[in-house]
């Protein structure tokens, strides 16, 4: 056993008794957040602590009183439980039969890295303010069910990204507060006998001091670089307390570490890694530490970047231009003069590197990576249009065709969206035929299967999800309300006048313009009449946060929050707040429609709805990201186009159109079992079309075989 957990055992948890130590194993390693039994072994010690710890294993081991634990490790059924649990745990750690080592065999003598700002792999851990830490957390969790021999790279943040408290005027408040990490499934990274690897990054003034920490997420190591250490001063330490702040200069100095930084850790740490992958720009530095590197091990600079730019992936996922990193050039000169001669370039051959194709005065990250990358990719087939135009200045090619930028579409892991109660269901009718079909779930025939179950137990189990999507609302507000002493028009417009059997929108995603979460409220009279139909009501959940610079967003959050508040809204408006990995559960699971509307192109493709779709929550969205590939005519709606100019409709109009037309009708039309029959048609159609193909195992094994293993034979045939 790692020796930190050892530590970790003796010290923090001397009170869990040997017979069931193995809970403290498992709650340091993320696969028991994707795994229903093991969550389901936490849960059974004490429900009611496990839902104080907010399902934080950790935290709830540290505080269980040891005569409750005593008691559990003499009872027999508990113990079948964890042993069962403890053996599959392990069974899935050390066994090598994977996907990846079955196709690639010989494939796991190497070993990629990945670097991305934010990783979103459960709450307990804040390091990611949306879509895009999401998408890095899955990429982890599907490499490590395939087996592909992966690591990561990234930061800890000492006070993650901010919590949200909406006043009672609707502004949003940003909340910090400092991460505790003795209750967090973190573990300091041991070395040559110290307890924790702390190096060294020169090329700063002050030089800058980096703890190592690890999270596992299954058998896949996180490593987190923490600068908030007695060795480090105080300009230093505060680097990394929070995601995306600070000014230019303070950002340079943040993606220097995360990048070079990064590489001199896993180089630290003893890890070559073989390929790079890198998860947007912010990461491009790295690209620079690999060549200095093997430039200062007598390799020639023009074999090097070569080498570099055939073993290197870089995945964008912005559309819009001003979402680019980019630097003043005289700013990156004067940060790297130490730096760029080590690397065999001159001032000017370091400087183009990163030249902006537009301005030569800047240095943009985008640009560096793209140039030094040999492998590109976008993440829908809509947003590889948009960066092949946005991006064709680099190339010297005839035309946008021929920009050599492909895409992997997005895809959510399935394991950790999926909610349980399906998994359970859909154990019965494709497990029946399918035994271990959860290792298959990337199958699309096999999810015809889904037809077959009767629509009244879908429907019961969605109802349930319903359920406890508003329970958990309602317990939120019952503790601001007893706790914060919150404002009773705090506790409406949160949700607690929501409806379980009204048709129920959800709206949840970071709040920024162009995601327009205020398109609905475009004619207030139309949509006032929807929410308060007699027989026929809706209701709309929102939840998001918005960036603490944006006032564009925090203005739209208020916006709605103050609708929410107005009895002529009828109590069917709610705002949620603090949306994260948790009530992102909830929702996905647990609305009857998912709303998505923003400004076509601006979103490069969008994972919740994915995650919404595998549970049968039917996506209503404009035709944009990955809708447009997602969409097959059965499976959800699509907003049509906004052509108001024209003539035609805007894209308000259509959507209330559907609603009015389409949506509300099919939803309310019960047959007298009291079952909308045709409404759970379009579910399963949702679930059996949404969940193998835009699951991450599918974009996983795109990467593999497009990009990981085309880079390894590169290495092969030297
Ligand atoms: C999936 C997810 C996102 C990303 O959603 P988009 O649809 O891409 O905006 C953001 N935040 C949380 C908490 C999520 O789970």
């Amino acid at each position: 056993m790692d020796s930190s957990l050892k530590r970790i055992k003796r010290e923090l948890f001397p009170h869990v008794p040997e017979r069931i130590s193995g809970l403290v194993d498992l709650s340091y390693n993320l696969w028991w957040t994707w795994t229903t039994e093991a969550k389901m072994l936490f849960k059974q010690l004490n429900r009611h602590a496990w839902i104080e710890s907010i399902h934080n294993p950790v935290r709830m081991l540290r505080d269980l009183p040891e005569e409750l634990l005593n008691a559990k490790a003499e009872s027999p059924q508990y113990l079948r439980h964890y042993d069962s649990v403890i053996e599959r745990f392990t069974r899935y750690l050390h066994s090598g039969g994977t996907w990846f080592s079955e196709e690639y065999k010989g494939g796991k003598k190497y070993h990629i890295a990945y670097f991305s700002a934010e990783y979103g792999l459960h709450h307990s851990l804040p390091f990611y303010a949306g879509g895009l830490g999401f998408l890095a957390g899955d990429h982890l969790k599907e490499s490590s069910d395939l087996g592909v021999p992966m690591m990561a790279a990234g930061f800890m943040y000492g006070q993650g990204y901010l919590h949200q408290h909406i006043r009672a005027d609707g502004w949003q408040e940003d909340v910090t507060e400092t991460l505790d990490r003795e209750a967090a499934p973190v573990t300091r990274v041991p070395v040559d006998g110290t307890e924790q690897v702390i190096f060294k990054i020169p090329f700063i003034n002050p030089p800058i001091h980096v703890a190592v920490w690890k999270v596992a997420v299954g058998r896949v190591p996180l490593y987190l670089m923490d600068t908030d250490i007695a060795q480090n001063d105080p300009s230093n330490r505060s680097i990394f307390l929070r995601l995306y702040t600070g000014d230019t200069e303070w950002r340079l100095k943040q993606e220097f570490v995360l990048g070079a930084g990064g590489c001199m850790m896993l180089h630290r740490l003893g890890l070559e890694p073989s390929i790079l992958h890198l998860n947007e720009g912010h990461t491009a530095f790295a690209l620079l530490e690999r060549i200095r590197r093997q430039v200062g091990e007598g390799e020639p600079p023009e074999k090097v970047l070569q080498e570099v730019r055939r073993t290197s992936i870089f995945t964008t996922h912005t559309p819009v231009q001003a979402g680019h990193d980019r630097f003043p050039s005289s700013l990156v000169e004067r940060f790297f003069s130490d730096y760029y001669p080590q690397l065999g370039l001159d001032r000017q051959d370091f400087l183009k590197l990163g030249a902006d194709p537009m301005n030569r005065d800047v240095f943009n990250m985008t640009a560096l990576a793209m140039r030094l990358c040999d492998f590109r990719n976008a993440v829908s087939r809509e947003h590889a249009h948009v960066t092949r135009r946005m991006w064709r200045p680099l190339f010297s090619v005839n035309s946008e065709a021929d920009v050599p930028i492909g895409h992997v579409d997005n895809g959510v892991h399935l394991p950790t969206w999926l909610a349980s109660h399906i998994e359970y269901l859909l154990e019965g009718y494709i497990g029946r035929f399918h035994p271990c079909w959860i290792e298959y779930h990337d199958s699309p025939l096999m999810w015809e299967l889904v037809k077959e179950i009767p629509e009244k137990d879908l429907w019961l189990i969605h109802q349930s999800l319903k359920r406890q999507l508003f329970n958990r609302i309602r317990e939120y507000k019952r503790w601001r309300w007893t706790e914060r002493r919150a404002d009773p028009m705090n506790i409406v417009a949160g949700g607690i006048l929501l409806d379980p059997n009204a048709l129920t929108i959800g709206f949840a995603r970071r709040f920024t313009s162009y995601k327009r979460a205020d398109l609905i409220f475009s004619d207030l009279e139309r949509l006032k009449r929807m929410l308060n139909s007699r027989w026929r009501p809706i209701q709309i959940i929102f939840a998001g946060k918005a960036h603490p610079d944006d006032q564009e967003g925090k203005r739209i959050i208020q916006r709605i929050y103050q609708y929410a508040e107005r009895p002529d809204f009828g109590g069917r408006i709610a705002f949620v707040e603090d949306y994260g990995e948790q009530i992102a559960q909830y929702l996905v699971h647990g609305v009857d429609v998912w709303l998505n509307t923003p400004v076509r192109e601006l979103e490069a493709s969008g994972t919740s709805g994915m995650k919404a779709g595998m549970n049968g929550v039917l996506h209503l969205s404009v035709p944009t990201g990955w809708w447009l590939e997602g969409y097959d005519g059965e499976n959800g709606w699509v907003i049509a186009d906004g052509e108001k100019e024209r003539g035609g409709k805007s894209e308000a109009e259509s959507l209330y159109d559907l609603l009015e037309r389409e949506i509300i009708p099919l939803y309310y039309n019960v047959s007298e079992d009291g079952i909308p029959h045709l409404w759970i048609k379009k579910m399963k159609q949702a679930m059996a079309s949404i969940s193998p193909r835009f699951s991450a195992r599918r974009m996983m094994k795109d990467y593999v075989r497009n990009y990981y293993i085309p880079a390894l034979s590169s290495i092969k045939l030297r």
